[in-house]
């Protein structure tokens, strides 16, 4: 089935210092749920793969977590953007599903029968593009959230190609365009 992955926050939602532990932290990043409608109207799946170690910490309870999930949800269902799975890793230290390892992007490319290599992962982070390496995913970075300053930084060459746009509605767009047969994500070698 042809799937999208997100990474959450910086991506979809706005990052905050608290990381958003309650349904009313949640604050959509501009143009994310028309992106998102997009390939809903194009008939791709979505699901967000999610680092949310502050359950394992004790700063938010995991019921506290789904709600904050199910209000994500029908804030982008409002806009016509069907998010299918949100896969959270709820560990705080590091295991072989929390990003930057590839488990969790794994769970997700199985539970929708999706083929890695036609399934990019679109972060804003460098854990983020290292998990989609490991998954075999192509590598999206958006300059949203941390984006920008990890492009400061710079990316390890083992990571290229790694498709930068300025949000996930332009990676869409790109994405949207592959299928025309346009340029945009580039494959995995
Ligand atoms: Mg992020």
């Amino acid at each position: 089935m042809p799937l999208f992955l997100l990474d959450r926050d910086g991506v979809v939602v706005v990052n905050r210092k608290d990381n958003i532990k309650r349904p009313a932290g949640l604050e959509l990043i501009a143009g994310a749920a028309e992106g998102i409608a997009r390939l809903t109207d194009a008939g791709i799946s979505v699901a967000i793969c999610t680092n949310q170690p502050e359950v394992a910490r004790g700063v938010m309870s995991r019921e506290e977590l789904d709600a904050a999930h199910e209000a994500l949800a029908g804030m982008l269902a409002a806009k016509g953007a069907r998010i299918g799975r949100i896969l959270p890793c709820i560990c705080d230290r590091k295991t072989p599903r929390m990003k930057p390892a590839a488990g969790m992007l794994r769970e997700a490319l199985a539970g929708y029968d999706a083929s890695a290599a036609d399934t990019p992962f679109v972060g804003d982070q460098l854990d983020d593009l290292k998990a989609a390496f490991h998954a075999g995913c192509p590598r999206v970075l958006v300059r949203t959230g941390l984006g920008r300053k990890a492009l400061e930084r710079g990316l390890p060459q083992y990571l290229q190609p790694v498709a930068v746009y300025d949000d996930l509605a332009a990676a869409v767009d790109a994405h949207l365009g592959n299928h025309a047969g346009g340029g945009g994500i580039p494959p995995t070698p």
